[in-house]
Formats: structure tokens, C-alpha cells, sequence
């Protein structure tokens, strides 16, 4: 009787733990290969001047596909780019649309802003001092990684299988605020992590994970991941047949120091690999409930467009950027396009079981998600930057009255025409708030 007693003890466990890890999740991945098939011109920094030269690893578009247990999909792309252009994630959503019914919504696509990746059919481009033919190559290459990320996104669906998914939170110390004085402004450590298991629980399937810093450690001639790239590569490497997918937190005021080396951005993508395998030894949260995805693009206005006379004096400059950004607007305004006085900044929120995961276009600086986690909840609010499109640096209020680069200067190389408005941080964080309300 103690004996069967016992063993009904015990299948009564089994059969609760296997009720509560059956939460009627499934997950697909896919990882593809976007290395440029050709030498070409790279991106990042403008005072490059030939095409690229070999690499030190393949660059990838990963993708992983979620499902509930309602049937509600989601796919988030992760893309060894220098940025998401607003181009590629239209035409990509509209593909999927096609295919499989997803909404823009529930499509979140992330980069990692590696400094050696090709050039992409976006505005920073026009930094690059590329000829006709440079631009034609820029351009092909783009359908061709259009055509790569619709079929990393067809791959991870087509792979959809139950799985059992967690979060966490770990630490990584590299960032440095890059402002001066370097190193003493606001940072943000953490590294959110989202865990796919099998279904049994004894495979690691794939792993979403972030960090708020530039991907700038190399600048040089070789396609390659920078220290995500590295980071991706090593827990693919530690948990074979998985996928890591990075995406880039709010790190553009953000860089690691010291730079320059290979072998830094290789120490660099190990740290991260290492707090994030730290999170997956530990016990995570499960994820329960559905996900819930809202998208929507807002006007950022400028503080001022400039005038057509204005502007026939810029295009006479010293300085390239100006001169190029002069010319270009003066092109459109005489095809019949006048300068927009705003831009349709993309604003993204998920909620992944009590996971409010928000994704925020451009180089956005640390203070939002600071300011989002304090707001929206500590331990449970993931903030994405650079993702769904990369259209310029977008500054705290705080960052926006300093000045400098990352709140004035860099839009004359995104070929904007001034630096935004004065509101810009509450309309934004007001933005992220409403859609996340349950
Ligand atoms: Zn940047």
C-alpha cells in the first residue's frame, strides 16, 4: 500500500509539472547567411574609401518565430546590419503579410549596428563617397537581402514546434557612456534574456538576447558582427543546433572601450555570451499568457526646415555631408517633393507574458530605457532600439538641449534636415505608455 501510494505521489508530480510546463507555446527559428556574395562599399562610417575586404565572420539574418496558445504569431528578425531601413521592413512585412497573415505588429525587426556590414538602401548611405555604380551594387544587394530576411522569417515558421519559454535578467560591464566627460554619464548594464526550450525541456532551441552599446569596437575593411556578432556565435557554439538571436538596447550614446581589435571584440561577444549563459543556469520566469503585439508611427517634427535659398548656399560647403545633404534635398524639392516637417517615427510594444518588450526605431540614447523601466516596471521591461528603421540618432530631452553629436550634428550625415524638435522624449515615452496598457 506505502509502495503504491508512493509511485501515485510521484506520477500525481510528473503529471502537475508536465500540466504546468505545457503552456501552449511553439517557436521556430531560422538562421541565414547575408555576407555580401561580392566585395562592396560598407557602413557606418563615412570616411571610408574603397569597398570592403574579406571578413572576419559570415554576418546573418536570424529570425524566431513565437506562437501562444491562442495561435497568435510573432516573429522578431535579428540582422547583422548597421541598421533596419524603413524599405526593407515595408517590403519584408508585406511578403509576410502574403504568406502568413502577420500583421506589421507582429513583426519586430532589430539590428545589431554593426560598423562592418554593407551599405543598405537608407539615408545614412549617403555619408559613403560612392560612385553611380557603387550606389547600383548598394541597391541590388539590397533586393537580395530583402529576399534573405523573407526567407530566414518563411524558415522559422515552417518550424513552429511546442517549446517551453522563459525570461531573465543578467549584467554585462563593457558600455561606457561615450559623452563627455567619457564614462561618467548614465549607463545601462542589464542584459534582458528570453529562453526557448524544447518541449522536454533538455534543449536549448534558441536564445533572444540584448545589450545597450555600440557595435563599434572594429571600423576596418572585414564584414563582421562586431561583439554581438561574436556573442551570437559563441552561444550557438555552447548550445549546438540553438540560435541567438542579439538585439541592440538603447546604446547610442553608449561604446566599448578600449576598441580597434579583433581580439576586443572577441573578449567583448564572450562577456555577453557569458552573462547570458549565467541567466540561462539560473531559474528563470516562465512564460504564461499570450503575447500582444501594437505598432504604430508617430510625427517627430524637426526644429526647422531649412529654405530653398538656404540651401543653394549649403550645397556650396567645404564640408562633403553638408554639401551632399544640400544637394539631395534640393533634388527632391525640384522633383516636387518638399522637405517634411516631421517623420514617421516607428514606436513598437509586445507583451510577452508580463514582459512588456518595447521597440523603439532609431539610434535611440540610454535615458529611455531607463526612464521606460522606472515608469513601466523594473525586472520586467525590455527596451529595444534601432529597430524596424534607422532613420536618425534620437536624443533625451536632456541629450537634445546638450547638443553634440548624438543630439544635433548626426543628423547632417542621416540627411536629415535639422535636429528634432523640443518633446520628442515625453511624446515618445507618452506613445510607448498607451500601448502598453493591457
Ligand atoms: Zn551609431
Amino acid at each position: 500500500m506505502l509502495r503504491c501510494g508512493l509511485i501515485w505521489s510521484i506520477l500525481l508530480v510528473l503529471a502537475t509539472t508536465a500540466v504546468a510546463q505545457d503552456s501552449g507555446w511553439k517557436a521556430g527559428f531560422a538562421r541565414v547567411v547575408i555576407t555580401p556574395e561580392q566585395p562592396m562599399w560598407m557602413s557606418g562610417y563615412g570616411g571610408r574609401t574603397h569597398a570592403s575586404e574579406g571578413k572576419v565572420h559570415d554576418l546573418y539574418a536570424r529570425a524566431a518565430a513565437l506562437q501562444d496558445a491562442s495561435g497568435k504569431r510573432v516573429v522578431m528578425v535579428s540582422l547583422d546590419l548597421v541598421g533596419v531601413p524603413k524599405v526593407m521592413s515595408e517590403r519584408v512585412s508585406a511578403a509576410a503579410k502574403a504568406k502568413h497573415k502577420l500583421e506589421r505588429a507582429d513583426l519586430m525587426f532589430c539590428c545589431s549596428h554593426t560598423h562592418c556590414g554593407p551599405a543598405l538602401d537608407q539615408s545614412l548611405t549617403h555619408m559613403l563617397d560612392m560612385k553611380d555604380e557603387d550606389w547600383q551594387q548598394v541597391m541590388a544587394n539590397q533586393k537580395w537581402l530583402d529576399a534573405r530576411v523573407t526567407e530566414a522569417i518563411d524558415t522559422a515558421m515552417a518550424d513552429l514546434k511546442p517549446a517551453r519559454l522563459a525570461t531573465g535578467i543578467g549584467n554585462c560591464g563593457f558600455a561606457s557612456n561615450r559623452r563627455a566627460p567619457i564614462g561618467t554619464g548614465p549607463i545601462d548594464h542589464e542584459v534582458p534574456v528570453l529562453r526557448v526550450l524544447s518541449a522536454d525541456g533538455t534543449q536549448v532551441r534558441g536564445v533572444i538576447f540584448g545589450y545597450a552599446c555600440h557595435n563599434t569596437v572594429l571600423g576596418f575593411y572585414q564584414w563582421c558582427g562586431d561583439y554581438a556578432g561574436f556573442a551570437q556565435l559563441y552561444l550557438e557554439e555552447r548550445h549546438p543546433g540553438a540560435t541567438a538571436l542579439f538585439f541592440s538596447g538603447c546604446g547610442a550614446d553608449q561604446n566599448p572601450l578600449p576598441r580597434r581589435k579583433v581580439e576586443l571584440a572577441e573578449q567583448y561577444g564572450r562577456m555577453l555570451a557569458l552573462s547570458v549563459d549565467k541567466v540561462l543556469a539560473t531559474e528563470m520566469s516562465p512564460v504564461s499568457g499570450a503575447v500582444t503585439t501594437r505598432f504604430r508611427e508617430i510625427p517627430l517634427e524637426f526644429n526647422t526646415i531649412p529654405s530653398r535659398d538656404e540651401l543653394l548656399k549649403t550645397a556650396e560647403s567645404a564640408d562633403r555631408y553638408q554639401r551632399t545633404r544640400a544637394k539631395l534635398f534640393l533634388k527632391d524639392i525640384d522633383a516636387g517633393k518638399p522637405l517634411t516637417p516631421t517623420y514617421p517615427y516607428p514606436v513598437q510594444v509586445w507583451r510577452l507574458g508580463n514582459v512588456n518588450w518595447v521597440a523603439l526605431g532609431g539610434e535611440v540614447v540610454v535615458d529611455y530605457s531607463l526612464r521606460l523601466k522606472q515608469e513601466l516596471g523594473a525586472g520586467k521591461t525590455w527596451v529595444t532600439g534601432y529597430a524596424n528603421d534607422v532613420m536618425a540618432y534620437i536624443p533625451s530631452e536632456r541629450v537634445l538641449t546638450e547638443g553634440g553629436y548624438e543630439g544635433d550634428t548626426s543628423m547632417i550625415v542621416y540627411m536629415q534636415p535639422s535636429k528634432w524638435k523640443a518633446g520628442l522624449e515625453d511624446q515618445i515615452v507618452k506613445t510607448v505608455q498607451e500601448l502598453a496598457k493591457p
